[in-house]
């Protein structure tokens, strides 16, 4: 009698709160949003866990529910999303079960972070709270996070992401990053167009995943967006390239260039409009081969679901980015 007492003061509960927060929602700023996040972040950040392991994971599970349509979208503030076999306990019959007691009992993971006697799967400040628990029994391993980060995921490639993130927004130190530039000088001679798809003259039958924007040698090449320089070499098709990883899972790849800005390197961390490079020719060959094809920054995008990475179009992000300038 109790629990079906509990069931409905639930329902009722979360009615009560997707309704306003969804009304809420519409009425709030980027910036509004984006500082109601950092809010709940500090609130249950500590010594041990700073916010941006918070906000890394965050915004981790924001970006693939945004590209895969098997994951539940869950509405703003907070978008993790623990597995409910994780939040009840594996053996715990009731997979919506809210009680401290017997979520304890089971060995699941949610907590009650706001003192209303649930630990709500949906509640951000009992998410923050169950996360920010979770994430201090590692505090005094060495590397502790990355740790508790395969420990949850089991994904190499999801904690080498969510690091990135981290690292991105610890240097900056702000969640407010969506600042973006065009990847060339707007006062410089180019042209591209939207060329996706193209098929290219040169090894093999693969199809052409990114943009060309044909420019003089020596124009200067710049990080589109915050990120972290993931690779800076030679490789065969793209000549001197430099990878860029931001947080928001996408993979930025620029190819063909003359040289690099020794200022970076790999690891470094970079913001939208810093020189990463020039504009060339290298490529198509082995290391050092230029001068195969007319001058071009080849510009690629990749995006990472948190199960594979995939090319898409960078064209009209382009177009949006030249638009805007600085
Ligand atoms: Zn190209």
């Amino acid at each position: 009698m109790h629990r079906l007492f509990g069931v409905l003061i639930f329902i009722s509960f979360i009615y009560t709160v997707f309704s306003t927060s969804v009304s809420a929602n519409e009425a709030l700023t980027r910036e509004e949003i984006l500082a109601n996040r950092m809010d709940y972040y500090m609130k249950y950040s500590s010594v041990e866990v700073p916010w941006y392991y918070l906000a890394a994971m965050d915004q981790f599970e924001r970006n693939i529910q945004e590209v895969r349509n098997d994951l539940e979208k869950r509405e703003e503030p907070i978008s993790i999303n623990f597995p409910a076999h994780f939040w009840v306990g594996v053996d715990n019959p009731f997979f919506e079960d809210q009680s401290t007691f017997s979520i304890a009992y089971f060995n699941g993971i949610g907590k009650d972070g706001n003192g209303d006697g649930f630990a709500n799967r949906q509640d951000p400040d009992d998410i923050l709270y169950t996360l920010a628990e979770f994430l201090v029994s590692y505090a005094y391993e060495e590397n502790g996070f990355e740790q508790a980060l395969l420990d949850y995921y089991e994904t190499k490639e999801i904690v080498h992401q969510v690091l990135t993130i981290a690292k991105i927004y610890a240097y900056f130190e702000t969640n407010a990053l969506d600042k973006r530039a065009f990847p060339l000088p707007t006062t410089a001679h180019y042209s591209y167009r939207g060329t996706w798809g193209a098929s290219r003259g040169w090894g093999g039958r693969r199809i052409h995943e990114g943009t060309d924007l044909f420019a003089g040698y020596g124009v200067p090449v710049r990080s589109v967006s915050y990120g972290v320089i993931e690779v800076m070499g030679w490789n065969e098709y793209g000549g001197w390239r430099v990878g860029i990883r931001d947080m928001h899972n996408t993979y930025h790849y620029y190819a063909h260039l003359s040289s690099f800005n020794k200022e970076f390197k790999e690891g470094s961390i970079v913001e939208p409009g810093d020189v990463i490079g020039y504009v060339g020719s290298s490529g198509y060959g082995k290391e050092g081969t230029s001068g195969r094809f007319p001058p071009h920054l080849h510009y690629g995008m990749y995006k990472f679901n948190g199960r594979v990475e995939w090319a898409f179009d960078p064209y009209p992000h382009l177009r949006n980015w030249e638009r805007e300038k600085e």
